[in-house]
């Protein structure tokens, strides 16, 4: 398999996991396709042409043809110069690999990363929230991402990946849509009662169980084990943390449990103040789930080798 089937595959897996629908998300790239249509010659310049087929502003190759043939790869889930050079270290050593996958990205994708929190407000409004609330909220809160992200140095992983000509990709909201959906879909099936049962059931999968040893296991963070879990919300993609204004709303939409990779202090004191329990999967734990989900289904039967590194652990299923 060479590099852009692994993209392209990586973005179809992605899209059908994702939790707005398949076809929701496909009329939203016809949307953009009309967008694109409508823009003045110096507007198509500088457009995305990637967004045409990938909905997800923060997954893209940010080095490579698409041509190369990938036989071993490392992944990891973050990677900036020292992880492309470890990379690079390792091929003088005599290990194969033909590109490094990111999970959080770098460059113009992590440039890019705020676009893809609209999803957040489409997800809140199948949750119940009103979607003009949801909208609001969400577009306040990406804005305020978009100027944190302004400053930083986007391309220094990139220009490792150029002069060590080492392909690299990152997978994102790609791999973040994998976890949501595998989680969603366990607790409408499985309906726990408690949060001691939520609990049990994230301990059941391996990457849990695998951080739980090293002391970074899932935590009942608002709430206790014994309280009920009532209606659940997996709340683990789209980007990066939504508005800290939203709990009112999920509160009265029904929302009763938030089950997220990571929650800041200021979320964690809204969600108290408006009841909804709060369990924290993990973060790395969380991003692990998701890319080995994803891998599984992208690699399927190419005997690609995954070489673990910045925190990532391969578990298949
Ligand atoms: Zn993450």
């Amino acid at each position: 398999m060479n590099l852009s089937e692994f993209y392209n595959k990586a973005i179809e897996v992605a899209i059908e996991k994702d939790p707005r629908g398949k076809d929701y998300v496909m009329d939203e790239l016809k949307r953009k396709q009309r967008e694109y249509e409508r823009l003045t010659d110096r507007e198509k310049e500088l457009f995305d042409l990637d967004s045409l087929s990938n909905p997800y502003s923060d997954s893209r190759i940010i080095y490579g043809k698409g041509d190369e043939e990938i036989s071993a790869l490392m992944a990891g889930i973050d990677i900036d110069t020292g992880e492309i050079v470890l990379a690079e270290m390792l091929r003088q050593r005599g290990r194969r690999i033909d590109m490094v996958l990111a999970h959080h990205p770098s460059g113009k994708p992590f440039a890019n990363l705020a676009a893809v929190m609209n999803m957040q407000a489409d997800i809140l409004s199948l949750m119940g929230v009103p979607i003009n609330v949801a909208e609001s909220l969400t577009e306040t809160r990406s804005k305020e991402v978009e100027r944190k992200i302004m400053p930083a140095n986007h391309d220094r992983a990139r220009d490792a990946a150029r002069l060590l000509n080492i392909p690299l990709v990152s997978l994102h909201t790609a791999a973040d849509n994998m976890v949501a959906s595998y989680l969603q879909c366990l607790f409408d099936e499985h309906k726990p009662l408690t949060l001691e049962d939520v609990i049990d059931i994230l301990m059941d999968i391996p990457e849990y169980k695998d951080a739980a040893k090293n002391s970074m296991g899932p935590k009942i963070l608002i709430g206790s084990k014994g309280r009920k879990s009532g209606k659940i919300f997996v709340d683990m993609t789209g980007g990066t943390s939504g508005s800290k204004d939203i709990y009112d709303s999920l509160r009265t939409s029904g929302v009763n449990t938030i089950v997220g990779m990571h929650i800041n202090e200021d979320h964690r004191k809204e969600a108290e103040k408006h009841h909804i329990n709060v369990i924290i999967a993990g973060h790395i734990s969380s991003d692990n789930l998701g890319m080995n989900l994803l891998l599984d289904r992208v690699l399927e039967d190419n005997v690609v080798e995954v070489i673990e590194s910045s925190g990532f652990r391969r578990f298949k299923r």
